[in-house]
């Protein structure tokens, strides 16, 4: 079993907790202390048993409340050593610490998590497909493009966690600055809700159980939009479809080892 929430997602911070059932690992942490204690509280969960806390990039949304919680709680922080160089000292003290290189694969505790580069505007960007007890759950978030290299280390995931960021005629309209307009547009910025509905139409398979479209701009789209989007593609698929929020956490759901099958009769 392999259970997991979107505590945070977007643009004003982002936290993934997963839970093995003995063991949790934290993916970024966007959050201050009390808020990430908060959220986890409100789903009936708590930090317990975490093991590690893993770094994507070091982007504010994602690595805010990083150097507390490893003051707090003493546990393992993983970032490779790029992002960290990038970090240092924004965000202060990290003990332990360890690094690992962007393509490598970790063992950490009941856990095995692969990592894979991905293209966005940071030092070392990486993003994570996690493992446990034969359940997968695939990880793209900050990333301008779905390369093929993202696209294969998604494939069979029972759920995945994709970027739907912009709406393109909102983000047209939209008061952003064109220079940041462009950084988001960009092979290096975010996926758009037709990038992340191409990349979920390619990794559809019969054991996708949960497709969660995270890191939706409050200002360059809408819930209904990326919703009735990923609907299109999923059509009659059994596999849920949710939308990560920025103000609550989500509530953890549960990756079945495959999917339920009809008993015999
Ligand atoms: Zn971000
Ligand atoms: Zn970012």
């Amino acid at each position: 079993m392999l259970r997991f929430s979107l505590l945070s997602s977007g643009s004003a911070g982002n936290a993934i907790l997963i839970d093995s059932g003995d063991h949790k690992i934290l993916i970024d942490n966007g959050l201050s202390y009390k808020e990430l204690l908060s959220r986890a509280t409100e789903i009936g969960e708590s930090l317990d048993n975490l093991i590690g806390v893993l770094v994507t990039h070091e982007h504010g949304d994602h690595v805010n409340g990083v150097g507390v919680l490893s003051r707090k709680q003493s546990v393992p922080t993983y970032i490779t050593r790029p992002t960290f160089k990038a970090l240092h000292p924004r965000i202060g003290k990290i003990d332990p610490i360890e690094h690992f290189d962007s393509g490598e694969t970790l063992f950490i505790g009941p856990f095995k998590i692969t990592s894979f580069r991905i293209s966005h505007d940071a030092m070392d960007p990486v993003s994570f497909v996690v493992e446990t007890q034969g359940c997968r759950l695939g990880l793209a978030t900050d990333l301008g493009k779905a390369t093929h290299l993202v696209r294969e280390r998604l494939e069979g995931c029972h759920a995945l966690v994709l970027e739907s960021n912009y709406c393109p005629l909102m983000i047209r309209n939209s008061p952003y600055p064109p220079a940041i307009i462009q950084r988001i547009r960009s092979n290096q910025g975010h996926l758009s809700n037709a990038d992340m509905n191409s990349l979920l139409a390619e990794l559809i398979h019969e054991n996708l159980q949960w497709v969660v479209a995270v890191h939706v701009s409050q200002e360059n789209n809408s819930e209904d939009l990326v919703r009735r989007m990923a609907q299109q593609v999923l059509k009659d698929h059994p596999a849920q479809l949710l939308i990560a929020d920025q103000e609550r956490p989500s509530p953890m759901y549960t990756i079945q080892p495959q999917a339920l099958e009809a008993s015999p009769t």
